[in-house]
């Protein structure tokens, strides 16, 4: 068989720990011996990071603006145990946190549904997909600690010398404080990109913030959103059959847990990250997660929702066997190589990819699974593999369909 070839290279971003062990095990076993891969690579991972002063970070969203399709490996976030961990000289900036806001996208993240893993909440018969605007607020703050008594005011200077204060507090004693701040771009193109998703999938739009307690800032969200839905996208979704609803963030949490899913569900920056951990966790694994930042110019990149899983990396590094599960990193591979294919033309590269997913799924469906869903799984006498024979289960089946 010939190998797949690629005209147009896709940004490949490596990362750390388990998931940057089971990265190579993908490209050896599933993705190298049936494609010409044809990838700019970026090392993300922690050592080089540090190496580069993060300059590896920006040069590989860069690159994501040129190609317009990357997939990325899960990486380190650095906190005070990775500073001497890694003796770091600075405590770099989560490197997904420097590229969304590099693209300004939203990101998508939808569970894998598969047979023999059924939701926590019974009532969910579809996938529930987050959309998380991806910038600003608490992820861009300023904070600082307050030593003593003392008056915090918000105090904004105008390019053209005007003032304006706000008093935040008089305190009379120690306490914390921190600016958040957004963009009505920013803000503009996470609505955009929600209402041009929801078309695509043909599926409802949720979107809830807090704005009866927060009148100004998350008042303007639902603004924003209420504006652009009813100038731009009103007709369309009453054509395709989908509903737009906005809704506070309690009664949106209500509403979740009682609804039937197979809808988007638009969050802000933080609770969007809270609640897709919660989503994935209850639909089954957060291994079983998809994750896809949209740039409002359409640039993607795909990745794994999960972390770097550190605990199972440890284990690993002694020489102990593992059972991660790998099939998020495999669907950002597949979700990568279905969009370069479709942006290219290249139906053979869309067509792999959809088979290598349906290899993973079948794979798990006949009872050959990783150990994180051996746990849940309905299915009986499940085989428990470990991480790399998984890999080469889900290869005999890719095989049997090329
Ligand atoms: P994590 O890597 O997501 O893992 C948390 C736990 O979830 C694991 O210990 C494991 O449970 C389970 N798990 C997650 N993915 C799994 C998989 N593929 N297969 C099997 N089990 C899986 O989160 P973390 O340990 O809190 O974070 C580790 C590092 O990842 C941190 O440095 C953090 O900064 C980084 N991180 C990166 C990203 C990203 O790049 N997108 C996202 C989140 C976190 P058991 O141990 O019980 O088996
Ligand atoms: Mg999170």
């Amino acid at each position: 068989m010939d190998k797949i070839k690629m005209t147009t290279p896709l940004v490949e971003m490596d990362g750390d720990e388990m998931t940057r062990i089971l990265w190579k095990m993908i490209k050896d076993e599933l993705l190298l011996p049936f494609i010409d891969l044809n990838t700019e690579y970026y090392d993300l991972g922690l050592e080089e990071r540090n190496r580069t002063n993060d300059q590896v970070t920006i040069d590989s969203a860069n690159a994501t603006k040129k190609y317009g399709v990357a997939v990325k490996c899960a990486t380190i976030t650095p906190n005070a145990a990775r500073m001497t961990e890694y003796n770091l000289k600075e405590m770099w900036k989560s490197p997904n946190g420097t590229i969304r806001a590099m693209l300004d996208g939203t990101v998508f993240r939808a569970p894998i549904v598969v047979k023999g893993i059924e939701p926590n909440v019974k009532t969910w018969e579809k996938p529930i997909t987050i959309a998380r605007h991806a910038y600003g607020d608490v992820y861009k703050a300023s904070e600082m600690k307050v030593p003593g008594p003392g008056k915090a005011e918000l105090v904004f200077t105008a390019d053209d010398g005007t003032i304006v204060r706000e008093l935040i507090h008089e305190f009379k004693g120690p306490g914390v404080l921190q600016g958040q701040h957004n963009l009505d771009n920013s803000i503009e193109s996470f609505a955009h990109s929600c209402f041009k998703y929801a078309l695509d999938t043909k599926q409802d739009l949720w979107f809830a913030t807090k704005d009866t307690i927060s009148k100004k800032y998350d008042h303007t969200f639902k603004d924003i959103f209420q504006e652009i839905f009813d100038a731009n996208y009103k007709a369309a979704f009453e054509e395709a059959g989908i509903e737009y609803f906005y809704t506070l963030i309690d009664d949106a949490v209500a509403r979740v847990m009682k609804s039937k899913g197979g809808f988007i569900w638009a969050c802000k920056n933080y609770d969007g990250d809270v609640m897709s951990d919660m989503i994935s966790s209850a639909f089954g694994s957060l291994a079983m997660m998809t994750s896809v930042l949209v740039s409002p110019q359409g640039y993607y990149e795909y990745e794994a929702a999960h972390g770097t899983v550190q605990r199972h990396y440890y284990k690993y590094l002694k020489g102990e066997e593992t059972s991660t599960n790998s099939v998020a990193t495999i669907f950002a591979w597949t979700g990568a190589l279905r969009k370069r294919g479709e942006l290219d033309g290249n139906d053979a590269l869309v067509t792999f990819a959809d088979k290598l997913e349906a290899a993973c799924l079948k794979t798990i469906e006949s009872g050959k699974m990783t150990k994180d869903l051996a746990l849940i799984t309905t299915l009986e006498n499940p085989t428990v593999l470990n991480s790399e024979d998984f890999i080469k289960a889900i290869r005999e089946e890719l095989e049997k369909t090329l």
